[in-house]
Order: C-alpha cells, then sequence, then structure tokens
C-alpha cells in the first residue's frame, strides 16, 4: 500500500537488523522501498539490498554532506547506474548548513560534485534524487544550468519554501515529504504540502533519520512512513488510503517501475 521513496537501509543500524525491518514493513503494509546512496563505497551495500530483496530498489550518488571519501567521475555514477534495480542517481544536490568557517566559494567542489550527477541522470535518463539545504538558489540554478530542462527528479525531504516549491514543481520535479511534515513546528512545511499538487506528492521516510512523531528523536524506520501519509492525507483532507494511491503511483510514474507489484512478505 505504501511506498517510503527515500530510506538509508545501508547504514550499518538499520542494515544490521534488516530482517526485522523488512517483518515491520510488511506489517505496515509499506510494500516498497528506496534505498539511497550516499557514497561510492557504500554503494555495494545499497546495491546488495536491491538486488537480494524484491521490493527494494536502489540509487547511486554522493551526498553532498560526504567529505573525504571517493570523488565520482560521470563514468563512475553511469556505468553502476546500469546495473539491474537502480533506479535514479542521488542523493545529490547541495548543503551549505555546515559551511562552519568555509565560505560559498570555498564549496565549489560540491557545485561540481552536483554538477557531473545532473550529467549522469541526462546521460542515462534516470531520474535525479535532490538534497538541498540552506542552498536553494544555487540548487535551482545549477539545475537550471545543467538539466536545461530535460532532468526530471524528486527535492528530498522538503523543508523550503513555498516560493523553491515552485520553481521546483515548474522544472518538472516532484516533492517528497519526511516525517518533519509530522512535527509540531512545522506548520509553515504543512502549509506548502497544501499547496503542491497531488500528483507531484511523494513520500519518504530519510530514515534511520527524522522519525515522525510520536517517535521523534528515536530511530527511523520505512515502517513509519504511513504516519508521513497520515499527515499529509490530513493537510490534503485526503483519505490515507487515497494519499497511499496517489503517492504510490506516483514512485512508479518517476522512477520507472510497473505498477501494481505484490508486496513481498
Ligand atoms: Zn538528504
Ligand atoms: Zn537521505
Amino acid at each position: 500500500m505504501f511506498v517510503d521513496s527515500h530510506c538509508h537501509l545501508a547504514t550499518p543500524e538499520l542494515h544490521a537488523r534488516i530482517d526485522s525491518i523488512r517483518a515491520e514493513m510488511a506489517a505496515a503494509q509499506v510494500d516498497r522501498a528506496l534505498c539511497i546512496c550516499t557514497t561510492i563505497e557504500e554503494f555495494p551495500v545499497v546495491h546488495e539490498l536491491a538486488i537480494r530483496h524484491a521490493n527494494l530498489w536502489c540509487t547511486v550518488g554522493v551526498h553532498p554532506d560526504n567529505e573525504g571519501v571517493l570523488e565520482p567521475t560521470l563514468a563512475d555514477l553511469v556505468e553502476r547506474a546500469a546495473l539491474p534495480r537502480v533506479l535514479a542517481i542521488g542523493e545529490t544536490g547541495l548543503d551549505y548548513y555546515r559551511l562552519g568557517e568555509r565560505s560559498m566559494a570555498d564549496m565549489a567542489w560540491q557545485r561540481e560534485r552536483f554538477r557531473v550527477h545532473i550529467r549522469a541522470a541526462r546521460a542515462t535518463g534516470l531520474p535525479l534524487v535532490v538534497h538541498t539545504r540552506s542552498a536553494s538558489d544555487d540548487t535551482l540554478a545549477i539545475l537550471r544550468d545543467e538539466g536545461g530542462g530535460k532532468v526530471r527528479g524528486v527535492f528530498h525531504c522538503f523543508t523550503e519554501t513555498m516560493a523553491v516549491a515552485k520553481a521546483a514543481l515548474e522544472l518538472g520535479f516532484h516533492i517528497s515529504f519526511s516525517g518533519i511534515l509530522t512535527f509540531r513546528n512545522a506548520e509553515e512545511l504543512r502549509a506548502v504540502a497544501r499547496e503542491v499538487p497531488m500528483e507531484r506528492c511523494q513520500i519518504e521516510t530519510d530514515s534511520p533519520y527524522l522519525a515522525p512523531a510520536p517517535y521523534r528523536g528515536k530511530t527511523n524506520s520505512p515502517a513509519y512512513v504511513p504516519l508521513v501519509a497520515a499527515r499529509l492525507a490530513e493537510v490534503k483532507g485526503l483519505s490515507v488510503e487515497r494519499v497511499a494511491e496517489i503517492t504510490s503511483r506516483n514512485f512508479e510514474q518517476l522512477f520507472g517501475l510497473p505498477a501494481h507489484l505484490p508486496a513481498i512478505a
């Protein structure tokens, strides 16, 4: 019934109990999940999850926060993207939240890395999973410049303004909402969610981070994505079943999956 469009099941704390997580997913009617890659070093682990389990898929990319890791070339990404069960390029994007002492000029490596990912999305035709934090202007500018209107994808774990959402929608992107949507102080984000057309909405956990209420602060898991769906349903004035159905269809369309795959227990 539900899809978690963004989770990090290769992180050691989740990977160590993958069998119980999959059982919890089945019990919560979370049929499918997309395992997001954050380094080239991690890729074999995420890919193995996708190969081994019929209801898990994966991406290839290097998260903008990751420093001191292998810097991916276009060929590194394209080669891995051609493997079975790799559905997207990312997560990638820009994150200026942890600038510290550094200037914008010091972050040129992050912008260049983002450009390489967009080129990989163009070369493969796969969608892009975009992470943006405290960097929306540059994220949109680089997407326009490098994507040339030809790249589609999703702005994941959306926490930006309506203006940023509108710009992303104009570029043809989906907007994915995480457990943040359930937080008490997220009234502005819920106002944004109200305005995003339902046919462009996705839901995710970004687990192990950002567990939705009432589990805020605890370890997150894909089994909690129905709580995000329930909050989105409330915001939209729809039933949770309808939100599950539409977000699942959006996921299938964006990531090119056949519809109505059976749930795997
Ligand atoms: Zn992210
Ligand atoms: Zn993530």
